[in-house]
């Protein structure tokens, strides 16, 4: 895309990048004064002693740059963390590395193994910031939807797209915007296809702590043959509940985990000092604070069982703080145009599917994803708006 400015051309390198349809839908939630249920973040504040903790921490002098890698003191609490919970013993040195955010960790290492030509393999619907980087780094994203109704891989349709052009795969366990949980079968599939080949997996683990009924989540790097290839990356925004203080984490073996940071090193540095240490204590003293996927259940049942008595079809989510919901039976309208009309006619906001299948080959159902990371008097003020349609 040419852009003119004055007498001169500027080449943008991002072609047809429009703005995000997350931004695009809290705005109209802003201007029709909806309740937002679109884009994800909670409507309720995380704990208030770690924003204690940062207003002491800076008060006391930590606001100088961090070490590149992340405060020690924070990736030995990620680390003791990790290893617990999951029966791991990743090395805080040399495999943990504290970003800015989980978007910077894709980006960070995407451009780090990706090159010109490269093939990357990537599932819609797909959360928005994967393209673009595996596009700015030169390779080729190639998109394999998954299969309605319950979002699930297509082993065949994965088997025929993976060839030796095949740099690496993206997944997102729990999904967003689906609210599934990748099943085991499928993870044993994906190590078993790229087994003897180079190519590496990024797995965004965001939603880690968020997992419901009898659903279980096991970060992909601890699976046989996939130790070695993996790049896990996640996102203290939605553990505790602070998605605007952007600080995530990338867990992967030393040798990735040097790839990483030598991109690292130069498109962010290091993060914020004063909240690293902010996190480090609070982790320390509040080992279960991390225990949210009861709390968030509640969430998913109130808003799920509210919806099942309106014309919406919801999906049961078993992760993240997302669901789905069939709207076929109500309106003919395109997803995005029925999301607008949701939010000016009956005051909730949501996020319509498709803009997360950035090909032409676009979801065959009509579904929505709303976010219930909300209080309940939000949810129910939503539900009874919704009960209206
Ligand atoms: N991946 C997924 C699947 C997400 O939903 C989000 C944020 N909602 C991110 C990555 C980005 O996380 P962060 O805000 O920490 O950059
Ligand atoms: N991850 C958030 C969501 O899925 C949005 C973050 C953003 O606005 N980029 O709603």
């Amino acid at each position: 895309m040419n852009i003119q400015s004055g007498n001169f051309t500027i080449n943008a390198r991002l072609k047809d990048t429009g703005t995000s349809i997350f931004s695009v839908m809290s705005a109209k939630a802003a201007e029709h004064q909806a309740i937002n249920l679109s884009q994800g973040f909670p409507d309720f504040d995380g704990p208030a002693a770690l924003i204690e903790n940062v207003y002491r921490h800076m008060k006391s002098g930590k606001n100088q740059y961090a070490p590149m890698p992340g405060v020690p003191e924070l990736r030995n609490e990620i680390a003791k963390k990790y290893n617990t919970q999951y029966q791991s013993d990743f090395n805080p040195e040399s495999e943990i590395t504290v970003t800015a955010g989980a978007t910077q960790a894709i980006f960070t290492f995407i451009m780090s193994v990706v090159g010109k030509g490269d093939e990357v393999i990537l599932f819609s619907p797909a959360y928005d910031c994967y393209a673009p980087a595996i596009r700015l780094a030169g390779g080729i994203p190639v998109f394999i939807n998954l299969s309605e109704p319950d979002f699930s891989i297509d082993k065949e349709k994965l088997e025929k797209a993976f060839n030796s052009q095949t740099k690496l795969i993206v997944i997102n366990n729990p999904h967003n915007p689906c609210g599934s949980v990748l099943p085991e079968s499928d993870i044993h599939f994906i190590a078993e296809l790229t087994k003897n080949t180079n190519c590496l997996i990024l797995s965004d683990e965001v939603y880690e702590h968020i997992v419901f009924d009898e659903n279980r989540f096991k970060p992909m790097n601890l699976y046989d043959g996939l130790q070695d290839r993996t790049l896990s990356v996640y996102s203290f925004g939605k553990s505790l509940h602070f998605t605007g203080w952007k600080i995530g984490y990338a867990i992967g073996s030393p040798q990735l985990t040097k790839i990483f940071r030598s991109v690292h090193q130069y498109n962010v540095f290091s993060v914020n000092t004063p909240m690293q240490y902010a996190l480090a204590d609070f982790l320390k003293d509040n080992e279960t604070h991390l225990d949210i996927s009861d709390f968030y259940q509640k969430k998913r049942d109130f808003f799920y069982n509210g919806l099942l008595k309106s014309r919406l079809k919801p999906l049961k989510s078993s992760g993240t703080y997302f669901l789905l919901a069939d709207y076929s039976e109500i309106s003919d309208m395109a997803d995005t145009e029925f999301a607008i009309h949701l939010t000016q006619k009956f005051g909730v906001a949501s996020i319509p599917l498709s803009p997360f299948y950035p090909t032409d080959d676009k979801p065959k159902g009509k579904y929505l994803r709303f976010c219930f990371a909300k209080q309940e008097s939000t949810l129910k003020q939503a539900l009874e708006n919704l009960w209206k349609i």
